[in-house]
């Protein structure tokens, strides 16, 4: 007895260890070749894309198959074997890749031992979602890749997750800044145009507020609490009464929640989202209101990285991914303000260059973004402004120059990217309406302004 006992258990040993080899060994394969004789190359250019987009390849691969691929920089290492190419890299088959793409879509060149993956920017990020999702969903998977080239667009599913990015003071010129300045200043990276423009849905929003022309304050609350208030209000309507934000609502719905701005946390926009104060000037009350907010409903408030320090970009990167990587521990989703402050301090002052350095660094967390968004495709964004300021635009010989340095009531652009976005395309919308939209995308149609609700929805 003990011995037929003894053979059961050694049997069972060899079945686990042969179950447990099939998976290590990777019966994975891509067009009938091993996938674990594959090496990941990135190109070493596009401000890092690639190189996350080939680490994100490396990792779930290992993850669902337990193959751990070399990841070799493209200038590091002579062509190998068979190889999967990540971005515009100085290979031969990134020469041969030339593909017809529009918006976000990305393109993939499948031939007998590379296969290329290619997207402008961020835009490559998607491209390494569906190349797993599509070619390498689970262990001992038999992957068959057309031959030749193929266009893609982003993988997008229902979205649990909604991020608003708001760029203070930035209306349509703002955001087209690029083709005017880009001979003259140069701190742009490589980056030819605003990332908006990518997004294939866009519209516009009034802003005015119930005195005429907005100020921060007032916008806001429009687009974080769903309701037209006087200017100066923080969170209240127009009798100084508590409006709940989008913030709110999401804790509410057992999502998480953060406000994040290149300003002081008790900066208009920031407060919008996270306080209720009876001024903007009233720094006591919004701090001691975030403080509740913080403690009731564990509100994330991230703001003011070091504004003017020399290496700023980084610093602010590091800032999203560590909150965005907070705010997605919640399978519930989340909601998240993320406000750009200085375009509008830039053009109060009529200074065409450090706006336009405020609308790249917007610009590139924007990138951050939305790389996130093809990552984790259950993620809405949204791109708008509160108000527009300056009165920027180009005179005839093609100069920008400002016609004001106050606010304007301007309309200011939306570029939306997701579950829903298309509801967005091509409106003229108030600002309330974007609340309303976003709440409706929550599963709350009693937000905001009840007299004046209107969400766009099917
Ligand atoms: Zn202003």
């Amino acid at each position: 007895m003990k011995r037929i006992l003894c053979l059961l258990l050694i049997m069972s040993f060899l079945v686990s260890l042969i179950s447990c080899n099939a998976l290590l060994s990777g019966d994975n394969t891509i067009n009938g070749k091993a996938l674990s004789d594959y090496s990941i190359v990135y190109s070493d250019e596009d401000l890092d894309y690639s190189k996350r987009a080939a680490e994100y390849i490396q990792s779930q691969i290992f993850e669902r198959t337990r193959i751990d691929l070399d990841l070799v920089e493209d200038s590091e290492k002579p062509v190998t074997e068979l190889e999967i190419v990540v971005g515009n890299t100085e290979r031969e088959i990134s020469n041969r890749l030339d593909a017809d793409t529009n918006g976000l879509q990305f393109a993939i060149l499948c031939e007998e031992k590379q296969i290329a993956l290619e997207g402008d920017y961020f835009i490559i990020a998607a491209a390494a979602y569906f190349f797993i999702d599509t070619y390498v969903p689970a262990a001992d998977y038999a992957a068959t890749i057309p031959e030749g080239v193929s266009v893609h667009d982003p993988i997008v599913k229902e979205a649990k997750n909604f991020i608003m990015l708001i760029g203070d003071g930035m209306g349509f010129n703002q955001t087209k800044m690029f083709e005017y300045m880009e001979n003259n200043v140069d701190f742009s990276d490589g980056e030819d145009m605003f990332y908006g423009y990518y997004l294939p849905y866009q519209g516009q929003s009034r802003t005015n507020s119930l005195s005429g022309v907005t100020d921060s304050a007032a916008g806001g609350t429009a687009l974080s609490c769903g309701k037209k208030t006087i200017n100066g209000f923080v969170g209240r309507d127009k009798d100084n009464k508590d409006i709940k934000s989008l913030t709110e609502l999401a804790s509410e719905k057992g999502m998480s929640a953060g406000v994040m701005s290149t300003e002081s946390k008790t900066g208009a926009t920031p407060a919008s989202f996270s306080a209720h104060a009876d001024s903007r000037n009233n720094n006591a009350g919004i701090i001691s209101s975030q403080a509740e907010a913080r403690d009731y409903y564990g509100t994330i408030i991230d703001c003011s990285f070091d504004y003017y320090t020399a290496n700023y970009m980084p610093v602010i990167e590091k800032h999203i991914t560590e909150t965005l990587d907070t705010l997605d521990d919640n399978e519930n989703g989340f909601f998240l303000m993320y406000e750009e402050a200085h375009i509008d301090k830039h053009c109060h002052n009529n200074d065409l260059n450090k706006t336009f350095q405020a609308v790249v660094r917007f610009n590139q967390a924007i990138g951050r973004f939305m790389e996130y968004a093809f990552y984790n495709p259950d993620t809405f964004i949204l791109i708008t402004a509160d108000h527009e300021t300056g009165d920027l635009y180009a005179n005839a010989q093609g100069v920008l120059e400002y016609h004001s340095d106050q606010h304007t009531g301007k309309n200011v652009p939306i570029f939306a990217y997701g579950d829903g976005a298309e509801l967005f395309n091509d409106v003229k919308v108030e600002n309330i309406q974007i609340a309303h939209t976003f709440a409706h995308f929550m599963g709350d149609d009693n937000f905001g302004d009840q007299s004046n609700f209107s969400y766009l929805g099917k």
